[in-house]
């Protein structure tokens, strides 16, 4: 049978309905998938020791003949064993396996067999234990050593799943690609790939799963980062070009409107505030849309911020729009937005799946979803604050101009303009928009996956914000620890409990299956944390839990108590609900601190110190190496989480950095995001590609691939 890369695995003969279920909790459902499946790790076999050199305790490839080979049984242990001795020319070994009778159909005496194993000691001397094997010559007909897949070379070692042995992966890969026969179509124009002295697609696939040599390995890998990282430059880049074509609804500067607000603030806004404002309003002024990013701290102040773009854009005759995560944080924002707003007569609706409200100054009624969103459409309602209930097809404006998100990276050019499709006569018109985030991104990921954003910063606290005490504590103090915490909350204050997710050894990041196995390790701990403090710990204290498992409803409902301060002590995964606002929280407790990135606790840790309380952040660590105190050590001495995203992307790598993916950014590309140097060079060549032939006409093969990439990553 003749593969391509679209065959399904199904279609392969010796991949039975068992495994396709084990290769689909990798992502591996076609000929593609896995060909792009790399290895984790290689172990290096290429030099074969001569037997007499063999030493108890080391793992080595072995050359050798087969003398003899035979099959006994063991009464007391009920087992089988298989004994050879093979030799070379320095001398013999014994060699066991357990529970492998078929092995004596396949190896037979005078066979020449590659041996890969740990040498072990026995009472009669040295032996090599469950061995890999692979046959050299058989009866005269010997095989290429191009052949070998398991020993007497740099073997891979893939990421592991249960079920899956990298032995049989190597096996299937092998075969794999000798059908494809170096078939794979290139990915990346001849001409650049020339330029940046990369490998050939087919020679670079082979070289990552079967390298010839590390150095070749390296120089694959090295081929597939830039490719992804060149990748996502496209994307991005003609996402922004994109846009750069749109036309928008231009949102002239109102200078005494501005001043207005200001003036009625109940505090004096940052310079960082005001900067970012200002660029927003600037961008808004323009007749293209606004495709801005609004970076800053938990509590940095971006709602007020965002709230100057609404008023800006709703006095001038416009509608907005405010897309938030979650349903508290909707009522939240709907609280905060119209008190800011107060005195302007702005219409604000709340849509949410749950319900619709409308205020007007300080009247506020509940009315019907339905209502809400006839209201919408006939440009009654200024500004729509609401869930993912907003971006429904059955929302539409009368004459929307500008859209705020918070926390959701990513809305594209296409869900932009549907919004518009009732603007009136103006359906063509994309609103600006500004996306907003607490998450600190370093700078070579603002260019790559960002890189179609402009961005703004808020790189400064209000003042008079008390700064969160932090405390490493060890195991010993944990004590000590919680008797604090008890004396916080009988003064009437609040404390979350994170619990981490419990990382799997030797598996691949993101991928699926590993995130939903992660999922569930992540919902034990909450659990058993859970019981722990209610039964044990704080068994005078009301102690409540909140994990990913929970449906929607329960978890809005405890986050609702939480707020309400009926619950003392909220014990959750890292996935709780971000931005909510609880000033009565001062408390912020991190179990197993050691396994999270340094941005993600600086985002836990920004949850609390929120109120006129003093707030406090524990750290609570299971294991404590010195890499682990001076990585935590950090965060106690930082005031900057930007700094702080750029650091720690140095120390861990990105893929702790961010603790999950939530780019969908291939880890190849992830990887390489440290890598200032080879971001900077795949962007000014997606430019230069893009300036000349925005779509790509020119490069078919290239167009092809970015169609597949986006799919992939799915950036829109
Ligand atoms: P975030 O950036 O996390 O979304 P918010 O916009 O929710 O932050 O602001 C957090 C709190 O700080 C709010 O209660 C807000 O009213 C207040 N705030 C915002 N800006 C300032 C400021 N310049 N001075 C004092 N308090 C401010
Ligand atoms: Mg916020």
């Amino acid at each position: 049978m003749r593969l391509n890369l679209s065959t399904p695995i199904a279609d392969l003969p010796r991949v039975g309905p068992q495994y396709q279920k084990r290769l689909k909790r990798l992502g591996i459902k076609t000929i593609r998938d896995l060909v792009f499946h790399f290895p984790r790790r290689y172990e290096d076999f290429s030099d074969i020791i001569p037997i007499s050199q063999a030493e108890a305790g080391r793992i080595g490839c072995f050359l050798g003949k087969i003398l003899e080979i035979k099959n006994s049984r063991t009464w007391k242990r009920k087992m089988t064993i298989t004994q050879a001795v093979v030799s070379d020319r320095t001398g013999a070994i014994r060699v066991v396996w357990f529970n492998q009778p078929y092995i004596t159909n396949v190896l037979k005496e005078k066979d020449i067999v590659c041996l890969v194993g740990k040498v072990a000691r026995a009472k009669e001397g040295i032996y090599l234990s469950s061995p890999a094997y692979e046959k050299i010559s058989s009866r005269g007909r010997a095989f290429s050593k191009r052949d070998l897949i398991h020993t007497a070379r740099i073997v891979p070692v893939y990421p592991e799943t249960e079920g899956l042995s990298s032995r049989w992966l190597r096996m299937l890969i092998m075969s794999i690609l000798k059908n494809l026969k170096d078939r794979i179509p290139e990915s990346i124009p001849e001409k650049i790939r020339k330029e940046n002295k990369l490998l050939p697609l087919n020679e670079a696939i082979w070289q990552v799963h079967f390298p010839d040599s590390f150095e070749l390995a390296e120089k694959a890998k090295e081929r597939f980062s830039f490719e992804e990282i060149f990748f996502i430059e496209l994307l991005v880049l003609s996402e922004r070009l994109k846009i750069n074509r749109q036309r928008a609804f231009p949102i002239p500067i109102d200078l005494k409107l501005c001043r207005q607000f200001v003036g009625k603030l109940p505090f004096q806004l940052t310079d960082a505030q005001k900067k970012a404002a200002w660029q927003i309003l600037k961008d808004m002024e323009k007749p293209r849309p606004m495709n801005r990013l609004l970076e800053g701290d938990v509590g940095s102040g971006k709602t007020v911020v965002a709230t100057l773009a609404f008023l800006s854009a709703v006095k001038t005759g416009f509608q907005a729009a405010f897309l938030v995560p979650t349903e508290v944080l909707a009522k939240q924002h709907f609280a905060n937005v119209s008190d800011l707003l107060d005195d302007f007569k702005v219409k604000i609706g709340l849509l949410t799946g749950k319900e619709g409200r409308i205020k007007i100054g300080k009247e506020e009624v509940k009315i019907s979803q339905k209502k809400i969103v006839d209201k919408t459409k006939e440009g009654e309602i200024d500004l729509l604050i609401g869930t993912h209930a907003l971006i429904q097809d059955r929302v539409r404006f009368r004459r929307l101009a500008f859209v705020a998100v918070d926390e959701q990276h990513r809305f594209g050019v296409e869900q932009r303009a549907r919004l518009c499709e009732g603007n009136a006569g103006q359906a063509k018109l994309i609103p600006h928009l500004l996306s907003m985030t607490a998450t600190p991104i370093p700078r070579t990921l603002a260019l790559t996956v960002y890189g179609d954003l402009d961005i703004s910063i808020i790189d400064q606290m209000p003042k008079g914000r008390k700064k969160v005490i932090t405390k490493i504590v060890s195991p010993k103090e944990r004590g000590k620890t919680y008797d604090f915490i008890r004396k916080k909350i009988r003064e009437g204050r609040q404390a979350f409990v994170i619990c981490p997710r419990i990382e799997p050894v030797e598996s691949s990041q993101g991928n699926a299956s590993e995130k939903s196995n992660q999922g569930w390790a992540e919902v034990k701990a909450v659990k058993e944390e859970y019981k722990k403090l209610s039964k044990e710990i704080f068994p005078d204290l009301k102690v409540a839990q909140l994990h990913g498992r929970m449906k929607p409803e329960e978890k809005e409902k405890i986050m609702e108590q939480f707020s309400q301060g009926k619950i003392d002590i909220l014990v959750s995964t890292s996935v709780v609900e971000v931005g909510i606002d609880i000033p009565n929280a001062t408390i912020m407790v991190i179990e197993g601190a050691e396994r999270f990135g340094l941005a993600q606790l600086y985002q836990f840790r920004g949850r609390v110190g929120r109120g006129r309380h003093q707030s406090y952040c524990f750290l609570l660590t299971s294991s404590y190496s010195r890499k682990t105190a001076s990585r935590l050590r950090a965060l106690i001495s930082c005031e900057n989480g930007f700094e702080l995203a750029e650091e720690d992307l140095k120390i861990r790598g990105p893929g702790d950095f961010f603790g999950t993916r939530q780019w969908g950014v291939p880890d190849l590309a992830m990887s390489s995001f440290s890598d200032m140097f080879l971001v900077e060079k795949a962007r000014n060549l997606a430019k230069e590609i893009l300036e000349k032939d925005p779509k790509l006409k020119t490069y078919p093969g290239l167009a092809q691939h970015l169609a597949l990439f986006r799919e992939k990553v799915h950036m829109e």
